[in-house]
């Protein structure tokens, strides 16, 4: 499913960003070498994260570039979500998938998170700042859901016909 070939960038209008990822039962070579595919797609889109739905590939793996901000550099599967703070605040956010679109999102400024490392040990730790934002935003991706899905109706009815360009670049 994984394997040998390249692969690319998907836009909003594919069905597998609109999908539940599957949970990774084992971090095998082919887990490795996709996250290291992931990480050179994100480095090249300078994204600061990318979920593996993205790249067209169903699986719960997501990727995290914030050193620019003196965050983490780092690889996470199957992330869940345990705890989220009350205090919310608003950020301007983008995303690969849209490209063009940016919107301001209100979201729990602090998150607990759980998930496996790359070298598949268990982790656990909590997230603020940009590193909460991005998580969210990533663990999202990996439960079929975009930034823009948050947005209000009115506003989501403006960006039709920047939507419907941005679903003519899959292929
Ligand atoms: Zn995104």
């Amino acid at each position: 499913m994984v394997t040998g070939t390249q692969h690319k960038l998907v836009y909003y209008g594919n069905q597998t960003l609109r999908s539940v990822a599957h949970e990774i039962t084992q971090v095998t070579q082919e887990i490795r070498d996709l996250t290291d595919e992931m990480f050179s797609i994100m480095h090249k889109e300078q994204g600061i994260g990318l979920a593996a739905p993205q790249i067209d590939v169903p699986l719960q793996l997501l990727v995290i570039d914030i050193r620019a901000n003196k965050g983490p550099m780092m690889a996470l599967i199957n992330p869940k979500i345990t705890a989220f703070a009350d205090e919310t605040d608003g950020y301007e956010e983008g995303c690969l998938s849209l490209p063009g679109i940016t919107a301001e999102i209100i979201r729990p400024v602090s998150i607990q998170v759980e998930g496996i490392a790359i070298n598949e040990k268990p982790v656990k730790f909590e997230a603020s700042g940009l590193l909460a934002r991005v998580l969210q935003h990533e663990i999202d991706h990996l439960n079929g859901k975009l930034f823009i899905d948050y947005l209000e109706d009115y506003r989501r009815k403006e960006l039709t016909a920047q939507l419907k360009k941005i679903k003519k670049l899959n292929r």
